[in-house]
């Protein structure tokens, strides 16, 4: 069992078909689509030779904290640094204005996908700086150019400290402070479960808007270096192990006042209401794990003998193949949607009709479309794309796990691993409960588009996992 499985079959078809569909809907040429796909063969080779091998030792080895600094496994750091310095991957996904290549979410979720295939602890330490950048792109200031260009030469790594331990899924409930001092603002406050957090070098800080002495809405910062930034503690986790996950204190933090992103007291409001592109990135994260559980499970069926046939013969077994080979391709079908509703928000467009017809959409411009609804369609797309993959990948874990028997109940093997790894995917960027409260107020919205359809309204029927998701969630039958 610790033989490494290569990949045996690849989604990338299905990618390449989605994200040549919806990226020339988007504007993109055909040769922009093959350098992106030129760009994709590359991180996959060096996933490949690099990553494959060493993903369970880095998930054994995980991450430490010694003498108050971080040590990540064996050679992770190396794979992070080929991909974002030697290979500029970051540069994708910043717009050309900034100096980047202006590739939008529908490619860097295909990226996530891929590399959340090969180890999710790398993919979201090399990959958490989009959300980063995202602030630094949509409220763009000219002092920004810098900051983002540290991104694209791959110097700089990200991390997001928003939450606090009273201040979860309430995030506007923080007790951080930010007081305006002169020129710079002065940060202090705890942080918890920071992914990358301790180790990258450049963030993003949410903390109350202290004007003489009361708080006034909220503020989110960019905070370059860590100085003033201290570990706490470093959390041990179930998943995700390679990647660290911290405790960190902000003492007496300062940042030019240029730093604050948006308006001061409007952080929770605009800035994070506004950061969807990770949350689109979890349902990639989704889609490129339960590929990976697909072909791990389909190899091992068709290896494992018992009573004197390979089990993928019995149907107990062929019926859960049958079926998470079934309900791929619909998570896929999510993944694309969310990330080109969310392209289309960004560049001031709703994809109108998607959820009806997929592809042969109308896309209306934004006029005429009321500004409540073009919010809550680009919410209802991602929340919905959310709550489906994450809580599906883990009804498929289970299944993929099963079929491997007790083999499957042993940590040093890979479909262990991936069951672990995305057990945080309903939590983190937002719980499912939360994102199903998101879709309850999108509805009331939504129904002022009058030819606007559900998502799973164009499957012909329901997946066993679909069935499961519905059940746990009555509120969301008939509306994702
Ligand atoms: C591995 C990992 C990495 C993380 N990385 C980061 C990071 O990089 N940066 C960062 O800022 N945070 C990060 N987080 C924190 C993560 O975003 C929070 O854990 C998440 O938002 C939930 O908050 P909470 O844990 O406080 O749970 P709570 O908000 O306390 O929720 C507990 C339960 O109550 C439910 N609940 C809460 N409110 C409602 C409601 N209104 N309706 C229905 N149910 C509700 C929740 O769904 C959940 O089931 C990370 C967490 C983990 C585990």
């Amino acid at each position: 069992m610790t033989e490494v499985i290569q990949s045996i079959s690849s989604i990338s078809n299905e990618h390449k078909e989605h994200l040549g569909f919806y990226a020339k809907k988007l504007g993109y040429s055909s040769e922009q689509i093959a350098v992106f796909e030129e760009v994709m063969e590359t991180v996959r080779t060096i996933l490949d030779k690099k990553v494959r091998p060493k993903t369970m030792e880095w998930d054994r080895q995980g991450t430490k904290l010694v003498n108050g600094k971080l040590k990540l496994p064996n050679g992770y750091q190396e794979v992070i640094n080929e991909l974002i310095m030697d290979n500029e991957l970051l540069s994708w996904f910043v717009p050309e204005d900034f100096g980047g290549f202006g590739y939008s979410n529908i490619f860097s979720n295909a990226l996530t996908s891929v590399m959340a295939e090969y180890d999710m602890s790398l993919q979201v330490g090399t990959l958490i700086s989009l959300s980063v950048m995202e602030a630094l792109v949509i409220y763009y200031r000219p002092e920004y150019e810098q900051y983002l260009s540290n991104f694209i030469k791959g110097k700089h790594t990200g991390y997001v400290a928003f939450t606090e331990p009273q201040a979860g899924s309430n995030l506007e409930n923080v007790k951080s402070t930010s007081m305006l001092d002169g020129d710079e603002y002065v940060l202090n406050g705890s942080k918890i479960f920071i992914s990358n957090g301790g180790h990258a070098e450049a963030g993003l800080f949410l903390a109350k808007n202290m004007v003489d002495g009361k708080a006034q809405g909220t503020n989110v910062f960019y905070v370059e270096g860590l100085d003033g930034i201290e570990i706490l503690r470093l959390e041990d986790k179930s998943g995700l192990k390679a990647n660290p996950t911290a405790q960190l204190q902000f003492n007496n933090v300062r940042v030019p006042k240029e730093n604050l992103i948006a308006d001061a007291g409007n952080g929770y409001r605009k800035v994070l209401e506004r950061l969807m592109g990770m949350r689109t990135g979890v349902v990639a994260q989704g889609v490129g794990a339960v590929s990976r559980a697909l072909e791990l499970a389909e190899s091992y069926a068709d290896q494992r003998i018992q009573f004197g046939k390979p089990i993928n013969s019995f149907y107990g077994v062929k019926r859960k193949l049958d079926e998470m080979k079934r309900q791929l391709p619909r998570m896929l079908k999510h993944c694309y949607l969310a990330s080109f509703a969310l392209d289309r928000y960004n560049k001031g467009y709703i994809p109108y009709d998607i959820g009806a017809s997929g592809h042969e959409s109308e896309l209306a411009a934004a006029d005429g479309i009321p500004g409540i609804a073009r919010g809550a369609l680009v919410h209802y797309f991602v929340s919905q794309a959310n709550i489906y993959t994450s809580e599906i990948a883990n009804l498929v874990l289970y299944d993929a796990q099963q079929i491997f028997g007790g083999n499957g109940f042993i940590a040093e093997n890979e479909i262990n691993k991936l069951t672990r790894d995305v057990r945080v995917l309903p939590i983190y960027e937002g719980t499912s409960e939360i994102h199903e409260w998101l879709i309850s107020r999108a509805k009331p919205a939504l129904e002022l588009l009058p030819k606007f359809k559900v998502v799973s309204s164009e499957f012909d029927g329901t997946t066993v996992y679909e069935r499961m998701l519905f059940e746990k969630f009555p509120s969301l039958k008939g509306s994702i």
